[in-house]
């Protein structure tokens, strides 16, 4: 059996895991009672105490992990003495004794996450059980100057924990989600698309350097699938794809409860599928690419040429399009019918993609979210559950359920935050 390999580059002590038993499809994985992944096993049934969500007892632990009873209890004390659970009250079956229930104590650790975006950067502080504790945005004032903005994330940073008042000892580390392409193994951005300039930013190393802490890399599209996963409504899918629409477009994939990084860990970039063919030509010498046709920039345009909302000299910027997307949805909202009809438009090239990652992945469950779905999303979802329904190619055999994340607009930064929890706490093969 093949180790499993984090794709994400760590600098500092966030522990690392191989070794293990398969996965099982259920989201749960089972122990090994081999005294040499110990480590392994305090994951698993730290694991299955957090899903449990209402404490589990030791005997109920035993047998969701399939370790020994004296493993579970050896296991338990651990976790006991480092103060990530608790007992927290007892639970009765009518047989023997009452058994002790144990709980995750979500205020025992923490993570930091940042989410860079050309339009923003979003910090949060998320507590073990994956709870928003504190969070706030800054617009990128001058998004092609990295240096700026690197110098302006460690101060906010400590900022955000000042102001949360927890010690920094409970900090596990911090986790950054970036647009692609990244260069995962040497911690950086590469040349991103909307982002000129950060030609080669090294972010790993430098905010290690600036903070102290554990740093952890992923894709933004990557870290709002694992949110999904941690802190979300994916957290009992083993499968499921989480489709990103904010400055760019992308696809976080989870496949059989792996997270889908691939070979350099830049998976998930669907920006030039065509969805229309007679669509808006896209730098890339197509018509009607998903990136382009679906594109705040795009709907903006059409909103704008269809009077819809009056021209601005900003009309070609990205960043204030993704802005404006509030406004043409507004319209919608109120009636105006050419407002609804570009929106009905971008909900049916959206389907068309959605189709094409179901039938390509056969997964059960689209998740969409980030800045330009937030607006748009009780005008995309009842089209696009219809549209994806007909033409799902194994819906005689199972759904494909589409949804809006529950983590509103900050779900890349709190999947940043949830790299952390993952790298240290998840059971993984
Ligand atoms: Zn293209």
């Amino acid at each position: 059996m093949a180790a499993a390999r984090r794709e994400s580059t760590t600098i500092g002590k966030a522990a690392k895991r191989e070794g293990g038993p398969p996965a099982r499809s259920s989201g749960l994985r089972r122990g090994s009672n081999l005294e040499h992944v110990a480590d392994f096993n305090d994951s698993v049934v730290l694991d299955a105490i957090r899903r449990a969500r209402t404490g589990s007892s030791r005997a109920e632990l035993a047998v969701e992990t399939g370790l020994a009873a004296q493993t579970v209890s050896d296991v338990c004390q651990r976790l006991l003495d480092q103060g990530l659970i608790a007992e927290t009250g007892t639970s009765s079956t009518g047989f023997g004794r009452p058994r002790r229930t144990l709980e995750l104590v979500p205020a025992s650790r923490y993570a930091l996450g940042v989410h860079i975006d050309p339009a923003t950067i979003t910090y949060v502080l998320l507590d073990l059980g994956g709870n928003l504790v504190a969070h706030f945005s800054r617009q990128t004032s001058s998004p092609q100057d990295a240096d700026v903005i690197m110098a302006g994330m460690a101060s906010a940073l400590d900022v955000l924990l000042a102001g949360s008042g927890i010690e920094r000892d409970r900090i596990l580390g911090l986790g950054i989600a970036a647009p692609g392409p990244l260069d995962i193994a040497g911690g950086a951005m590469v040349d991103p698309p909307h982002l000129p300039g950060w030609h080669r930013v090294e972010l790993v190393d430098r905010l290690h350097r600036a903070t102290g802490l554990p740093v952890v890399l992923d894709k933004d599209v990557t870290a709002a699938a694992v949110a999904e996963r941690w802190a979300g409504g994916a957290t009992g899918n083993s499968d499921f794809a989480f489709l990103y629409l904010g400055t760019g477009v992308g696809v976080g994939l989870v496949s059989g409860d792996i997270v889908v990084r691939g070979r350099s860990g830049n998976a998930g970039d669907i920006g030039h599928l065509i969805v229309d063919v007679d669509g808006p030509p896209c730098g890339c010498g197509q018509r009607g690419c998903l990136g382009t046709a679906c594109s705040p920039l795009f709907l903006i345009q059409e909103a704008v040429a269809a009077g819809v909302l009056p021209a601005s000299p900003d009309d070609g910027q990205l960043v204030q399009a993704v802005r404006r997307v509030g406004a043409l949805c507004r319209a919608a909202d109120d009636g105006d019918e050419r407002a609804v009809a570009i929106l009905h438009r971008s909900a049916r090239r959206l389907a068309r993609a959605i189709v094409t990652i179901g039938n390509l992945v056969d997964t059960e469950l689209v998740v969409c979210g980030g800045p330009a779905w937030a607006p748009a999303a009780h005008h995309y979802l009842p089209l696009l559950r219809p549209m994806v329904a007909e033409r799902f190619v194994m819906r005689e055999i199972h759904d494909l359920s589409v949804v809006g994340t529950g983590l509103g607009a900050d779900v890349a930064a709190i999947g940043a935050a949830c790299l952390i929890l993952d790298e240290r706490f998840a059971a993984r093969p």
